[in-house]
């Protein structure tokens, strides 16, 4: 069985880079069959930005490369900005964790200045690093996203978390965070989550799914939201690094084919998680082919 003519097949979270596949990578994705990418911003030239004007032109990158995609395979591409949270551990090192700290609040008020010129739909990724760093810098990046959590209210947008791997203390503790800074729980979102915690243990935070076959079955049934992504780096040096951009189409070719009961299932991440988190509709445009 094909997929439904109007559902929309949507990754994410993904990264797209000048130096990498770029727009050939999201031709293979239309190909497979997607129709809407979340594009988050990335460090392209692999050095750690040290000012407010490196990070103006890292995102202005990802606004010419989402124009590209969205020119170049006929995807819609919805952009997501911020400072990387580890460039804080980077910045600290040569300007010292009181200057890298402001550096770092300034791109996150930066990000939202773009999210309210509708330029992009999210900050991310925000959040802290995913491994164990010095206090003094632990506590610059708790401060962060903090700040990260404010100016999405302000913003009156998600934001999309990286983070070390989170249990149900891990999500009860994102959602205080939130509720400190009067943001709503599900409009936070743990990216790359790579097992399911229960739906009634996630206090309302959204997870955001690596698209590994067996995790996809295994949510497949959650109630909304939660999304599927494959955090695809567009990295030459890691290929197919975390998975294939091409992974979310397949995996919901696979579903309609050999699982036609639960085809109806991907409105859950694809329309009703999208409306429900971000409070727009994506809209499905023609697939090729006919297929
Ligand atoms: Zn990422």
């Amino acid at each position: 069985m094909a997929l439904p003519p109007g559902l929309p097949v949507v990754d994410h979270h993904c990264h797209l880079s000048p130096s990498g596949e770029g727009v050939a990578a999201a031709r293979r994705f239309r190909a497979a069959g997607g129709t809407h990418l979340f594009l988050a911003t990335q460090n392209y030239s692999g050095k750690v930005p040290r000012s407010l004007g490196e990070y103006r032109e890292q995102f202005e990158t990802t606004e010419a490369l989402a124009r590209r995609v969205a020119e170049g395979a006929r995807v819609v591409v919805y952009p997501v900005v911020a400072p990387y949270p580890v460039d804080l551990v980077g910045a600290a090192e040569s300007l010292g964790v009181g200057p890298a700290l402001e550096l770092h609040l300034s791109a996150i008020d930066l990000a939202g200045g773009w999210v309210r010129e509708r330029r992009a739909v999210a900050l991310g990724e925000v959040g802290r690093p995913h491994f164990a760093v010095p206090p003094e810098i632990a506590d610059a990046a708790t401060q962060a996203f903090r700040h990260a959590l404010e100016v999405a209210r302000e913003s009156n947008c998600p934001v999309v978390v990286h983070s070390a791997d989170l249990d149900a203390d891990g999500y009860l503790d994102l959602a205080t965070m939130a509720a400190r800074a009067g943001v709503d729980a599900r409009r936070v979102v743990k990216h790359y989550a790579r097992h399911r915690i229960p739906p009634a243990e996630r206090a309302s935070v959204t997870p955001s799914f690596l698209a590994r076959r067996d995790l996809v079955r295994e949510v497949l049934h959650d109630s909304a939201p939660w999304f599927l992504e494959t955090d695809f780096l567009d990295d030459p040096g890691r290929p197919g690094a975390v998975l294939d951009l091409a992974t979310v189409p397949r995996r919901a070719n696979q579903i309609a084919s050999s699982a036609p009961a639960d085809t109806d299932r991907l409105y859950v991440p694809f329309v009703e998680s999208v409306e429900q988190v971000y409070g727009f509709r994506p809209e499905a445009p023609a697939r090729e082919g006919g297929s």
